[in-house]
């Protein structure tokens, strides 16, 4: 309430197209963060977009740390991927057989990830993690599963799961429509809690499929495994022969080129996960995902072996080759060493501009990942998360919105900065920051 806008918004025909969306479509949006729930006010309805920004309907520039919510890492409208979508395009949409593309894509992920020896594309996160644990079970020939409070892992039953009362009780649903029976086998954990993690594994061990977690959670701001609790997670699956599942549908291809295990493999030698999911910028803003591992439980999967798994349009001709050119330039020489300097120069410059006026808060972030706190203190779990003062988050949040800087509407999602976002662009963003930090503290 005591927050003035740096400038003030322009809401007209995102309102208009808002009111319009909202009768067909449930509260107006093809995802529900889009809806702005949690923030109050209008989403913006975007018209175009180009490198670092976009455009709403109402014309107004918006310095994007969403992109896609992480596909977009070279930032919108990189020419070179534009190139090679039209080209496709014209060559058609969608075949439903077998394409070179999705050869040489498969080749590029397993060159650059060695922990997957063999892959299959589909066309969203979700799926992706949802055949894993299909294929987990089939190759374990157990039920159970190990998720951690705060991860996301798509919207598929067994995963829409919060804790149950204790260790000895399993999760239950945190959506309506989701029998109770079908999340009984999903056991939720404390992120970075080590001794839960064992007491877990010595109550139900032997009836473990596969243990799946975020290596540095996006869905609950920016949050690290420690490295003691990966190396510890990692040897309690090789011990009762779990599967170690990375989901990497937001961190794979965007905190480093190897993901996120590379940087796990760099502190705990030999470390690899058994199987991982991508999704986001492996498609570059195409739908495409992926999931992949070692080749004796892959061969598992139809029509080699018994787990089935099918898709439509999985492998999509557009989108492999959207995902191939976009593959192809972060692997360009010093692409990560930029995209993570630029990042820390955001994070740092928003921690200073936060300290001048004297507001709680830190952050944090990783290649082109980042998250931000108003805490004191770097959270290791979901529960602290959570204690953020989520007004004063909002009245920020609008702050930012209105000097035209566009992040996540909700408290605990990441951000992302593309290889398009320039010094200039955070530098504007910090300067944003510091009116609307001045204003919070006021
Ligand atoms: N896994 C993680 C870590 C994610 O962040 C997401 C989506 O944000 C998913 C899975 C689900 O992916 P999708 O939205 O493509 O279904």
């Amino acid at each position: 309430p005591n927050i003035k806008p740096v400038t003030a918004p322009n809401t007209a025909r995102s309102d208009a197209l808002f009111e319009r969306a909202k009768k067909l479509i449930p509260g107006g949006v093809n995802s529900p963060v889009r809806a702005f729930k949690a923030v109050g006010g209008t989403p913006r309805f975007v018209q175009r977009a180009q490198g670092a920004y976009f455009w709403d309907a109402d014309g107004q520039r918006y310095i994007d740390y969403i992109g896609s919510w992480g596909p977009m890492i070279l930032g919108h409208g990189h020419p070179t991927v534009v190139e090679a979508v039209q080209k496709a395009v014209l060559e058609g949409f969608s075949y439903g057989a077998p394409t070179e593309r999705e050869v040489e894509l498969a080749e590029e992920i397993v060159k650059l990830l060695p922990s997957i020896e063999m892959l299959r594309l589909v066309s969203s996160g979700t799926e992706a993690t949802m055949s894993v644990i299909r294929l987990a079970r089939g190759a374990t020939g157990r039920s159970k599963i190990i998720k951690f409070e705060g991860c996301y892992h798509g919207h598929s039953d067994a995963l829409l799961v919060k804790a149950g009362s204790g260790l000895a009780t399993f999760g239950s649903p945190t959506s309506a429509g989701v029998p109770p029976e079908v999340v009984q086998h999903t056991l939720v954990l404390e992120y970075n809690h080590i001794a839960q993690l064992e007491e877990a594994f010595s109550l139900h061990g032997k009836d473990i499929a596969c243990l799946m977690i975020e290596p540095i959670a996006g869905n609950m701001n920016f949050v690290r495994a420690s490295i003691p609790f990966m190396k510890r997670c990692r040897e309690l699956c090789t011990q009762y022969g779990a599967l170690l599942v990375f989901d990497e549908v937001m961190t794979g291809f965007r905190v480093a080129l190897g993901g996120a295990q590379s940087l796990y493999a760099q502190s705990i030698p030999g470390f690899k996960p058994d199987m991982t999911a991508l999704g986001k910028v492996i498609g570059g803003g195409m739908p495409m995902a992926a999931f992949g591992g070692t080749r004796a439980v892959m061969e598992l999967l139809a029509p080699l072996g018994s787990v089935y798994q099918a898709g439509t349009l999985s492998g999509n001709p557009v989108a492999t080759a959207c995902g191939l050119a976009t593959l192809r330039e972060i692997q360009k020489p010093g692409f990560y060493d930029a995209l993570g300097a630029r990042t820390r120069d955001l994070v740092q410059g928003l921690t200073q501009a936060a300290a001048q006026a004297g507001v709680p808060f830190c952050g944090d972030s990783e290649g082109g990942m980042f998250g931000f706190f108003l805490l004191g203190q770097l959270p290791q779990n979901y529960a602290t998360v959570m204690t953020t003062d989520g007004p004063a988050f909002n009245r920020f949040y609008h702050a930012m919105l209105a000097g035209g800087v566009y992040y996540a509407p909700a408290l605990y999602e990441a951000g992302f900065v593309s290889a398009a976002h320039s010094a200039q662009d955070i530098a504007e963003t910090v300067s944003v920051a510091r009116d609307a930090f001045n204003s919070l503290s006021t």
